[in-house]
């Protein structure tokens, strides 16, 4: 039985899109079973076709003013839509072609699909015209009023090659691209249509749109989708698509999703295809998983006109999306949709964002609440003094050992053939992360390896040669030289506020550089960064300490007060310090009724307590130490003991 026909998709996304729409109101939950004989009871007898046709403002978008439907030469008039004339000529045309389906077989292969017919589009024509009692065109072809793009050079639309002469398409092909008005939106001003390499997903894409036009048409709604929204309405459907399939725990999210951007109307019809590739998809389907759709819609509803810096091109492009980031009154977006973006978008590791985090919550419960406005402004990070308050106390925590060159790589990534520039970005994530950095990071699954490739050998020595150098650069800088097997820092230019220096290893020129001179007057870089943060700290506001018990220590917890008794204080071990002084430092134990735990004590510290002590810990800290928790009494912190 003819009916029983599969109809294959064809492989032209106007033919297909257009099968897809038909599939949709058949209530094909699989494009794969369409069958001839849906296409029969879908079109009937035409009139409902003809009805959304001569109201949909997309089919005028698509197929223009020269189809009888629409032809005033027929009695179309403006605000009164086609005339009876009009819908009679259509619909003989398009039961002509519906008629001329199974008469496929032989003769020229039809340019959409690929099926050969010898059908006589003219004929057909000219018998709905002459039966309206008017005079039929001569050698009417199939042009842009009957197919997208007909006979228009010059353009992406490889679904019609050496498109100069008219196509021969098939009667299934042609009817079916009348379907299109319904499965369609509007997208940055042109009309799109979708193209996946999952199916599936392509088509539950159209079954959506199909609804939405459904549901408008009823409420008298006629106006194209995706009209003056861009983009964004865009968005909107595919994450609301991706919530609805994670509901239905459907697995297929698809590589890439090419989106036609065409316009058939004017002087130029044209066609674009764009790709939605792969991370967007991901991070579209993640965020819609995690139920992040209404977040993602109200920073979208903040955005501009210009479509640039819409999330859609940002997604497209893989570039970082300005409103992810909190400013002025808005909020920016959750830590969360903030990480999905960075890792499916960005490519940055759970990893860095984690680093990021933990140098904001430090680097904020240091500074003032003033310095912490700053900090947090969208251009702060551009100026160099910003930078370098901050990368004092990075440096600090590098000593302290709560920060490793690792984790700065991760955050900082090597810029590709740039020497040892590194990647802007990792100023944003702190940027982010000190606009939330009282609360706890928030962590997310990643598919990707976490961790970049092991760092740059260059960048081990280097961090090396800095350990090394830190000492020496002061001496350099008051002897203009300092030398050493290993490494020359001369002092090569000293001006008021800066000097530059030379790096050389056996005369090879390795960096050079200036340092402000304010970090020089100390005995080195660090003990001066130290003294500049110190000045600020008085101003630090901030939180109160709070009373804790041993067992509710976590890493990373800072301003802990806590009432102990001293189990051991180990014979203190003599370590040279980062500053370049020497130390005393005993890991002593102590315990509460619920736990135990190390504790260092520097220089006069061991001998302020003695073993079997109470003792009282004010404002100290909680680090990580040989795999074990320490508390850290750290400058602002006291200990004393109890009687
Ligand atoms: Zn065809």
């Amino acid at each position: 039985m003819i009916g029983c026909t599969r109809i294959e998709l064809s492989g032209n996304p106007f033919v297909d899109t257009g099968l897809g729409v038909i599939a949709s109101l058949t209530g094909l939950s699989d494009i794969n079973d369409l069958a001839l004989s849906h296409l029969y009871k879908v079109h009937g007898n035409g009139d409902q076709l003809t009805r959304w046709n001569s109201r949909l403002k997309s089919f005028t978008q698509i197929f223009g003013t020269n189809n009888p439907l629409y032809q005033y030469s027929y009695g179309f008039k403006k605000g009164k839509g086609p005339s009876e004339v009009n819908i009679a000529v259509y619909k003989s045309t398009l039961e002509g072609l519906l008629s001329a389906i199974p008469k496929l077989g032989t003769g020229e292969r039809c340019w959409a699909c690929g099926s050969p017919s010898s059908f006589d589009f003219a004929q057909i024509c000219r018998k709905a015209v002459e039966a309206s009692n008017l005079k039929a065109p001569k050698n009417k072809v199939v042009g842009r009023d009957w197919f997208p793009l007909a006979g228009s050079l010059g353009s992406d639309a490889q679904s019609l090659p050496a498109a100069s002469r008219p196509p021969h398409i098939c009667p299934r092909c042609l009817l079916a691209v009348h379907y299109l008005p319904l499965g369609l939106i509007l997208l940055n001003g042109r009309l799109a249509v979708f193209q996946s390499t999952s199916q599936k997903f392509w088509y539950e894409l159209i079954c959506d749109i199909v609804n939405v036009y459904k549901g408008r048409v009823d409420s008298g709604d006629y106006e194209t989708l995706g009209a003056k929204e861009g983009g964004r309405a865009f968005v909107e459907r595919l994450l609301a698509l991706f919530e609805r399939l994670r509901r239905e725990a459907h697995p297929d999210i698809p590589e890439a999703l090419y989106v036609w951007r065409f316009t058939n109307s004017g002087a130029s019809p044209d066609c674009a295809v764009e790709e939605i590739p792969d991370p967007a998809l991901r991070f579209l389907s993640k965020a819609a998983g995690e139920g992040l759709r209404h977040d993602i819609m109200s920073l979208m509803a903040s955005e501009g006109k210009g479509p640039q810096y819409s999330l859609y091109q940002c997604i497209l492009d893989g570039r970082d999306y300005p409103k992810l980031y909190p400013e002025g009154k808005r909020k920016g977006a959750s830590p969360k949709l903030y990480a999905i973006y960075q890792t499916c978008i960005r490519d940055h590791s759970a990893k860095a964002l984690h680093a990021a985090h933990k140098l904001a919550r430090t680097v904020s419960s240091e500074i003032s609440e003033k310095e912490l406005k700053r900090m947090q402004r969208r251009e702060a990070f551009r100026e160099m003094s910003v930078r370098n308050q901050f990368r004092a106390i990075m440096a600090r925590m590098t000593i302290e050992g709560q920060f490793t060159l690792d984790e700065y790589l991760d955050l900082f990534p090597l810029k590709e053939g740039r020497g040892i520039t590194v990647e802007w970005d990792g100023w944003n994530i702190v940027r982010f992360y000190l606009h939330h950095a009282n609360e706890d990071f928030t962590a997310i699954e990643t598919e990707q390896q976490d961790g970049k490739e092991p760092c740059h050998l260059l960048l081990y020595c280097a961090g090396q040669i800095y350990r090394m150098a830190q000492l020496r650069i002061g001496e350099a800088w008051n002897n203009k030289e300092s030398k050493s097997k290993k490494l020359n820092i001369r002092c090569r230019k000293r001006a008021k506020d800066s000097a530059v220096f030379l790096f050389t290893v056996d005369q090879t020129v390795l960096a050079q550089f200036s340092i402000p001179t304010t970090i020089l007057q100390g005995n080195n870089i660090l003990e001066a960064y130290k003294r500049i943060i110190s000045a600020k700290d008085s101003s630090v506001k901030g939180s109160k300490a709070t009373d804790f018990k041993i067992k509710d220590l976590k890493v990373g917890m800072r301003k802990v007060n806590l009432k102990a008794r001293v189990l051991e204080i180990p014979e203190p071990r003599m370590v040279y310090t980062a500053w370049g002084t020497d130390a005393h430092v005993s890991n002593a134990l102590i315990a509460d009724e619920t736990g135990k735990v190390r504790m260092s004590l520097w220089n006069e510290q061991i001998n302020m307590v003695s073993e079997g002590d109470s003792i009282k810990v004010e404002n100290a800290k909680v680090a990580r130490f040989k795999g074990e928790l320490q508390l850290r009494i750290g400058r602002n912190g006291s200990l004393s003991t109890m009687e």
